[in-house]
């Protein structure tokens, strides 16, 4: 018999990737998503697929099932959109960690959960690397994601610890592509979609702090990697270790895109990082993998998603 991977968060940028890939590699999968941010098109291609299965939850809700693997992905991952109703941004969060990981308990599955760069705020040190216990502010505006991913990762370990769960937390860099949203408030999706529709592209700040953006067939060639591993004891980052300041990341925009759309400067969001970098040696020692796609070619086929959909 095939078995059952959950996907939570299924119908997502991300999870849609991740089902895609589920699928061709002959696993039943089921997509469990509310639909707040996840979005069916991501899946329409999938319907059909007798392996895929859509489950309508929210995972601040208990869920009795059963499956062989879980992919704990459900999460507004946008800082507009789990902004917009934070506290059930928490919820989900840290509820839905809670719920997912009761799964993977009664099942005796494992479960890969993915956590965020974002557990390290604004860092005090770069290079981020895992060790490192990073820089929050708990009351901020970004708190309801950084604190919720934070906590959900406690719980990770605590369940491995207390029930012996097979756990994996994967902590997810800056990831761009095919599927982002055109409304996701992203630096890449707004950019890209400003350039080609001619509006000002608007850079938050004096455009100085920096990313590192890993393209999405990359970041789920990292998850499968990770996946295919032993049992591990410890979280490990997934990214591109490629930085490039905000405003660089406009002017290639602009390149790419072939734009006469003005760069302009838009006031600073509250708590936004001024640098971050995976430092990805350690999920390099441990499975091989690292991401091939340049900045270049990941943003040239991302453009062309969006001059589709735009
Ligand atoms: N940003 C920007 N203009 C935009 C959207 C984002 O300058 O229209 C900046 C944002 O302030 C941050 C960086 O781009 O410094 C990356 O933002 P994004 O929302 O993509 O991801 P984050 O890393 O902040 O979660």
């Amino acid at each position: 018999m095939k078995s059952v991977t959950l996907v939570s968060g299924g119908a997502g940028f991300l999870g849609s990737h991740l089902c895609d890939r589920l699928l061709l590699q002959e696993k039943n999968v089921i997509c469990l998503d509310n639909f707040q941010t996840g979005r069916r098109e991501n899946i329409a291609h999938l319907i059909e697929n007798p392996g895929f299965n859509i489950l309508e939850h929210n995972i601040w809700e208990p869920i009795n099932i059963n499956v062989d693997q879980i992919f704990n992905l459900a999460c507004p991952a946008s800082p507009i959109a789990y902004q917009k109703d934070p506290v059930s941004t928490i919820k989900t969060a840290v509820l839905g960690a809670i719920n997912m990981l009761d799964v993977a308990k009664i099942s005796k599955a494992p479960i890969f959960q993915a956590s965020t760069s974002e557990v390290y705020g604004d860092p005090s040190i770069h290079p981020q690397e895992e060790s490192y216990w990073g820089h929050v502010n708990p009351i901020g505006v970004r708190a309801c994601y950084d604190e919720g991913k934070r906590c959900a990762e406690t719980l990770f370990f605590d369940y491995r610890r207390q029930f012996e769960v097979d756990v994996k937390v994967g902590r997810i860099f800056n990831t761009y592509g095919p599927k982002m949203q055109i409304d996701d408030g992203r630096a890449v999706s707004n950019f890209i979609v400003q350039a080609l529709t001619g509006a000002d592209i608007t850079v938050f700040g004096n455009g100085n702090q920096t990313r590192s953006f890993c393209y999405v067939d990359d970041l789920i060639d990292g998850i499968l990697a990770f996946d295919a591993c032993g049992p591990v004891a410890t979280p490990f980052n997934l990214g591109n270790p490629h930085e490039v300041s905000v405003l660089e990341l406009a002017e290639l925009i602009c390149r790419y895109t072939k734009s006469n759309s003005r760069i302009v400067l838009k006031p600073l969001p509250m708590d936004d990082p001024t640098k971050r970098q995976p430092d990805i040696g350690k999920i390099q020692k441990l499975t091989g993998w690292s991401p091939k796609v340049t900045l270049e070619d990941g943003l040239k086929e991302t453009i062309k998603y969006f001059q589709r959909v735009v």
